[in-house]
């Protein structure tokens, strides 16, 4: 179903997740018995990141170093099969137009409708970290609002290279990014604000969140979002602080502020463990709060590890 029925659907706020798809070499049995305490909670739909390539320089005997493109992460498409068979709930892909070109996201939407996916989340991408700044594939997209336009074709039957035909339709409901407090790379929240729109008028039907830890700066994004016009869903992006290090990479990863009383509690912390407990009942106050506020969905990202987010929820749903 898509997520935007179960939005319409629902009679209380939806609890939702996303998860990373295991580094290569690994097991994916671990990631779904480490997320299946999660379906106490009864998610109706699951997201599942994507990863575009990072490179890698292989040395030659000779001495030359080669440029070499790897996936850390592969098997999106896979893991959302294994979700919707194993937990029977829906699976929302992640799709990028960093590091793949239109042919490749036409086939992988082909796969995903064959396998019943119903939604994905349409997304830029970020720059490989050996790449100062994001350059498009040479046959890919550029923003995010030209992928949606992608899928938004085939929902009509257009497919690349056919333009004459109308061909299978597709039927997937398209969700976006957005950012309560503006993507890095805009020179204002009115302009990121602006390429929100872009992507609704390009055919999307709901917006996630960055994650925030300032509700304030979520109501406030709604408002904006609100006064220009876009009705459609917007599901806040929810994150559980758990270790001493976040204090400082979740800022710089995520170009979001922790708010004063939030630092406060956090530089009284002496372990991960305290940061961990501190971490988790601020994010069962922000939860609350949304709640009371009526947001559709609570989206937890849970970087694949459930506790922290089970024990929001336990408090929460
Ligand atoms: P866009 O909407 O294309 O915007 C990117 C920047 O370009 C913004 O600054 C915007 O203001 C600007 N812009 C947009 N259109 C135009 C235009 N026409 N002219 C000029 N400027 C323009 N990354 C991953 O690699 N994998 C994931 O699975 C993943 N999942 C995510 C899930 C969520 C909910 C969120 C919030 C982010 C996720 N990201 C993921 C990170 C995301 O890819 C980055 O934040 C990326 O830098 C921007 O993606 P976007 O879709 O918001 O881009």
């Amino acid at each position: 179903m898509k997520v935007t029925e179960y939005i319409k659907k629902a009679e209380k706020t939806l609890f939702s997740f996303e998860i990373l798809p295991p580094l290569k070499g690994q097991s994916l049995s671990n990631l779904l018995e480490g997320i299946a305490p999660l379906m106490e909670f009864k998610p109706p739909f699951i997201d599942v990141t994507y990863h575009r390539e990072e490179y890698i320089y292989k040395k030659h005997a000779n001495g030359l170093l080669e440029k070499v493109a790897t996936r850390k992460r592969p098997g999106t498409v896979g893991i959302c099969a294994a979700i919707m068979n194993r937990f029977k709930v829906d699976a929302v892909p992640h799709l990028l137009c960093g590091g793949f070109s239109k042919e490749e996201t036409e086939n992988a939407l082909i796969d995903l409708y064959f396998i019943g996916v119903e939604n994905v989340l349409a997304l830029r991408g970020d720059a490989p970290k050996t790449e100062a700044s994001f350059v498009p594939h040479k046959d890919g997209h550029r923003y995010a609002s030209d992928l949606v336009g992608q899928i938004v074709g085939m929902n009509h039957g257009r497919y690349l290279n056919d333009e004459t035909e109308v061909g299978f339709r597709t039927d997937f409901c398209v969700g976006v990014a957005g950012y309560p407090e503006k993507h890095f790379e805009a020179p204002s929240l009115n302009f990121d604000l602006k390429k929100l729109q872009a992507k609704v008028d390009a055919g999307a039907s709901y917006i996630v969140t960055q994650m925030f830890f300032d509700n304030k700066k979520f109501f406030a994004f709604v408002e904006k979002v609100r006064e220009m016009g876009i009705d459609i869903p917007i599901i806040p992006g929810l994150k559980p602080i758990t270790t001493l290090s976040q204090i400082v990479n979740l800022p710089k990863i995520f170009y979001l502020d922790l708010p004063d009383d939030l630092l406060a509690g956090l530089e009284k912390c002496k372990n991960n463990a305290d940061v961990k407990e501190l971490g988790i009942e601020w994010a069962i106050q922000q939860s609350k709060e949304l709640v009371a506020y009526g947001v559709p969905t609570l989206h937890y990202y849970t970087m694949s590890r459930a506790d922290a987010t089970y024990r929001v929820a336990k408090e929460v749903f």
